[in-house]
């Protein structure tokens, strides 16, 4: 430029000099803005390396191509449902779907009274228990006769006065304020000790009761992504869990922004795959899990191997015992085997168990809504802790989600405790795995079951699954057949198998023979039914094979048809139809 500039030499030279500062800054600016991008490209870059190297190592190779040819080919799908044509017919079998479902659980129409306003007037007590009544007598799967797998666990009227009676003493009652209400305070801390101390925990143990096995799982896996920021400053948590670990996990990674690895457990123990988790652990993991025993299969994950991969790495290690509950530490006094014994056994004893899940309101028999988060020192439970000392309402805090919390579901739990004590348990552990063993060796042993139906895993406590040998029998008809029959057993996927969670009602005398005689009766049906099929299916007519459509029940329906399908949109949108029809006044 200096060159063809119009001005004079002796004033160009001042302007330069004039400029030179600036000029010379400008440019050291952009090499420094050069630097830094640089640098920040870098970091980029490392940031991406070592996230793919942990995928890879996480996943290995085949894994990893396995796992983005199943997200090519939903995705695919998803693309195939939403043409034009397509997606007319899927809401089309949906809106079906919906008012089935409707029909099924919020019939309407004549006889049926709906109460859409506050009624003007108050009812008198005459109305009130006569409306009260017939809702009770309301057409439902008799649990009283232990046809239903899990839900009510103890039942007994004896337990049930206890507990009415200790609510109603605390009906009022809320632990927010312990001032008020001193006696709720001492008992909640009384159940969380009594629970502590059945699972051997450390002289530092702490726990809080919550309103149930979610919640429990919830605080926890919250507690440890508030230790990983805390103590390692990780913001991009990731947690491992079993496959068969329940979906309260996956609740808590979608509330807590928790990335969730799900660790395949391979047949036929269905215990989770050790080597994968160990490969799954990278800076970023805040959690390990195993189920003591799990939902589906009633099998108890190692706990002592993880345990020693959560030492090795200094990662917290949460066992759920939701399900296991009060079976899991009866289980040895019981007279049965009780896993791990010879390793240090499931709880506390082993060093890396950092955190326990158990539902008082499962095999602990206390009201619904009860359970307990058991943690090895009190700093990780301060870390599920929710403290607002700035609120306009005055300083605040809680130890867990809710708010104002029933202090009579507390008086319940600690009545129901007391009054069923550790001989109530043991006895209960004793009739309920006895029983859970007596429908594994019809299983096993029955000549038509033993044919057909094979046994998921090495169930330990209260849970038996089983599956479907024969190809040409669906395990969901079968889960289905049972229904017609008045059980309520539940339907499991991947595998796909029916499983019952034995109760105290299913233990009263003549309910497990029913059990097996009517499971038989449905294996011989459904087998029938291929034998038939196979005939007509053969018979032609007009030069056409006729082929019967068999009419499909809930469980067949739901996890034979929708349940293939790559892409889970149309599962999820029956379940949006589902929970929408609970609300359905
Ligand atoms: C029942 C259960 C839970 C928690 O369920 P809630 O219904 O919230 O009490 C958690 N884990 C397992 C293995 C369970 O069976």
């Amino acid at each position: 430029m200096g060159g063809s500039s119009p001005l004079p030499l002796s004033l160009q030279s001042k302007f330069q000099r004039a400029r030179a500062g600036p000029l010379a800054r400008l440019r050291d600016y952009r090499t420094n803005l050069n630097i830094l991008r640089n640098i920040i490209f870098a970091l980029f870059l490392l940031r991406t390396f070592r996230k793919s190297f942990y995928f890879l190592r996480g996943h290995g190779i085949l894994g990893s191509l396995s796992l983005l040819y199943h997200s090519t080919h939903k995705k695919l799908y998803h693309i195939f449902l939403n043409l034009p044509g397509v997606r007319s017919k899927v809401a089309a079998q949906l809106t079906a779907a919906r008012l089935d479902l409707e029909n099924k659980l919020a019939p309407t129409g004549p006889g049926i009274n709906r109460y859409l306003h506050l009624p003007k007037e108050p009812w008198t007590k005459e109305q009130l228990s006569a409306e009260l009544e017939s809702l009770s007598a309301m057409k439902r799967t008799r649990w009283e006769e232990g046809k239903v797998s899990g839900a009510v666990y103890h039942g007994e009227d004896s337990l049930l006065d206890i507990q009415f009676n200790a609510m109603r003493l605390f009906s009022v009652a809320n632990p927010i304020h312990a001032d008020v209400f001193p006696a709720v305070r001492k008992m909640e801390a009384e159940v969380v000790a009594m629970v502590l101390a059945l699972f051997n925990a450390p002289d530092t143990g702490a726990g809080v009761t919550t309103s149930g096995g979610t919640e429990s799982i919830l605080m926890a896996c919250l507690s440890a992504r508030q230790k990983g920021y805390a103590e390692r400053r990780i913001t991009e948590p990731e947690m491992i869990v079993p496959h068969t670990a329940h979906a309260a996990f996956h609740k808590a990674a979608s509330y807590f922004k928790i990335k969730l690895h799900v660790v395949h457990c391979p047949a036929p123990d269905y215990e989770v795959d050790i080597s994968r988790v160990r490969k799954l652990i990278n800076p970023n993991t805040i959690l390990l899990v195993g189920s003591a025993p799990n939902y589906p299969h009633g099998v108890v994950d190692p706990i002592p191997s993880l345990s020693k991969l959560a030492v090795a790495h200094k990662i917290p290690l949460h066992v759920d015992c939701c399900l296991g509950s009060f079976l899991m530490p009866c289980l040895a006094k019981a007279g049965f085997p009780s896993p791990f014994a010879e390793e240090g056994g499931f709880d506390f004893k082993q060093p890396g168990v950092t955190s326990i899940s158990v539902d008082t309101h499962k095999y602990g028999f206390a009201p619904k809504g009860n359970s307990c988060v058991l943690y090895r020192d009190r700093q990780l439970r301060e870390y599920q802790y929710f403290i607002a000392p700035e609120w306009s309402g005055g300083v605040y805090g809680s130890p867990s989600i809710a708010g104002s919390r029933p202090g009579a579901l507390i008086a319940g739990c600690w009545a129901s405790m007391m009054a069923v004590g550790e001989k109530g348990y043991i006895d209960a552990t004793h009739k309920i795995v006895s029983t859970k063993l007596t429908i594994e060796n019809a299983i096993k042993e029955h000549p038509i079951l033993k044919a057909t139906l094979g046994v998921l895993g090495k169930p330990s406590v209260s849970v038996i699954a089983f599956e479907s040998l024969d190809p040409a029998v669906s395990v969901y008809d079968i889960a289905d057949g049972m229904s017609r029959r008045g059980w309520h057993l539940n339907s499991l996927q991947d595998p796909p198998g029916v499983h019952a969670a034995v109760t105290l009602p299913m233990t009263r005398s003549g309910a497990v023979d029913g059990l097996i005689d009517d499971l038989v009766a449905t294996v011989k049906e459904e087998k029938e039914k291929v034998i038939s099929e196979e005939v007509t299916g053969s018979g032609v007519v007009g030069g056409a094979v006729v082929k019967e459509q068999k009419k499909k029940g809930n469980s067949a329906q739901l996890y034979g048809v929708a349940g293939s399908l790559p892409d889970k949109s149309i599962v999820e949108q029956m379940v949006v139809a589902y929970l929408d029809t609970l609300y359905k006044a």
